[in-house]
């Protein structure tokens, strides 16, 4: 008969009002959610282009397993003379070797590198690139 509408919500009455709203915010939550996953990508790829540091040659870039990787007493040029050899400090075949290749330079006293003929920096007796040549 007499229904007492004061104490009964909206969503009592009108089931489908409320989720419409929840499923609004939810749309607004995954539009929000992705538009951050999309700066947070951008920002990232900004600081990659700009060069935040892990492409470019750091002050000491020496690490255990190669002692002889750093870097910072050369010039860009230098650094993309290795890059263009594609010198690597471990050699992905054996039987070529900075240190039995021709263009090996011994490493002074007490230093775990040597160096080489053509390519600027510290060379690691079992690195390679593509210029070996049989020593
Ligand atoms: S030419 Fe290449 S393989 Fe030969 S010593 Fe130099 S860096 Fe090593």
């Amino acid at each position: 008969m007499f229904r007492d509408t004061h104490n009964v919500s909206n969503s009592n009455l009108y089931p489908s009002m409320d989720m419409k709203k929840e499923e609004i915010n939810r749309k607004d939550f995954f539009k929000k959610a992705s538009l951050f996953g999309i700066a947070a990508l951008g920002g990232s790829a900004l600081l990659k282009a700009c060069g935040n540091g892990d492409d470019a040659p750091q002050a000491d870039q020496t690490t255990a397993d190669d002692p002889c990787s750093d870097l910072s007493g050369l010039s860009q040029d230098e650094i993309q003379g290795r890059e263009s050899l594609n010198y690597v400090a471990e050699t992905p075949n054996p039987s070529e070797r900075c240190d039995n290749c021709a263009l090996w330079v011994e490493p002074e006293a007490g230093s775990p590198c040597g160096g080489c003929t053509i390519m600027a920096g510290p060379i690691h007796p079992g690195g390679w690139c593509t210029a070996w040549v049989a020593g």
